[in-house]
């Protein structure tokens, strides 16, 4: 038992039981004089969709290089399914998925041969085989799997980077904009996918968006502006606060700016 000075202390959890899959506390990152993010602090729960708003210049891509190791903040602290990305990054990013803003498939590889690379960069060994066959089948594209990425389709090289993302399990799974320069049938489906992994396999989702219409059907809505936490809530909540009818409106009234609309969709 854990006792201390009489009395019973609460275990930590063990990080695998952590409730949350995700923890920002308090997170700071400048570059030079311009402060991207300022004591930015949010939480995504096991299984919860939660959409990051915010438009350009918000910090939402110097958050994502945060969270994936690519910058060390200058302050505060983030933790990946209770594991500490400063003090165990190894086990934190081993349980984190990313599709980034900018496509990343090696195009002039195969769709398998791409999920077989990131399997052996997470040290998958026999059990990658089963997952790659596993993924291409949930997103319907089993048959593609020895053509060149090339060949594919917008939509469905974002399908197959997200399966990438996914090989491993990850417990969180971070989504850069990932809709930028996709059809509106495609933009629909990976919504409709994302969601439900998040309600079938328990992923935690932070999807960074500046289009409001994709923040709509989210569990939650977290607003950022100029570097600031601003506003956390669902699309409901957030449009009661504001006294508003629209979540559009909502977010014009909370941070002063024009978020972009359906229509501006590419
Ligand atoms: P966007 O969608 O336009 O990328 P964002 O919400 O992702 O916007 P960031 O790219 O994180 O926002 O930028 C936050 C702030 O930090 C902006 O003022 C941006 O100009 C600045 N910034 C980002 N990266 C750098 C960098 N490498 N050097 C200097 N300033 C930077």
């Amino acid at each position: 038992m854990n006792v201390a000075g009489g009395m019973a202390m609460p275990a930590r959890p063990a990080p695998e039981t952590a409730a949350d899959a995700l923890v920002v506390e308090d997170v700071s990152k400048s570059y030079g004089a311009i402060k991207a993010l300022d004591g930015v602090s949010l939480r995504v729960a096991r299984g919860e969709f939660v959409a990051l708003l915010g438009p350009n210049g918000a910090g939402k891509s110097t958050l994502f290089q945060l969270l994936t190791g690519l910058f060390v903040p200058d302050a505060g602290r983030i933790e990946v399914a209770g594991f500490d990305m400063r003090h165990d990054a190894r086990r934190a990013l081993a349980r984190l998925g990313v599709v980034f803003q900018q496509p990343t498939l090696d195009l002039d590889l195969s769709v398998a041969a791409n999920l077989r690379f990131h399997a052996r960069l997470h040290g998958m060994g026999r059990a990658a085989r089963a997952r790659i066959d596993a993924e291409l089948h949930r997103i319907g594209l089993t048959a593609r799997a020895k053509d060149r990425a090339r060949t594919l389709s917008g939509g469905n090289r974002r399908k197959v980077e997200l399966a990438r993302a996914l090989l491993h399990e990850p417990v969180v799974l971070l989504m850069d904009e990932p809709t930028v320069g996709l059809d509106p049938a495609s933009r629909t489906q990976l919504g409709a996918y994302v969601h439900s992994l998040c309600t079938q396999r328990g992923v935690g989702v932070l999807w960074a968006t500046h289009l409001v219409d994709e923040a709509e059907s989210a569990d939650r809505v977290i607003v950022l502006h100029k570097g600031h936490w601003i506003a956390s809530g669902t699309a409901a909540a957030l449009r009661e606060r504001t006294g508003r009818q629209s979540l559009r409106d909502a977010f014009l009234d909370l941070t002063g700016e024009a978020p972009a609309a359906k229509e501006e969709m590419v």
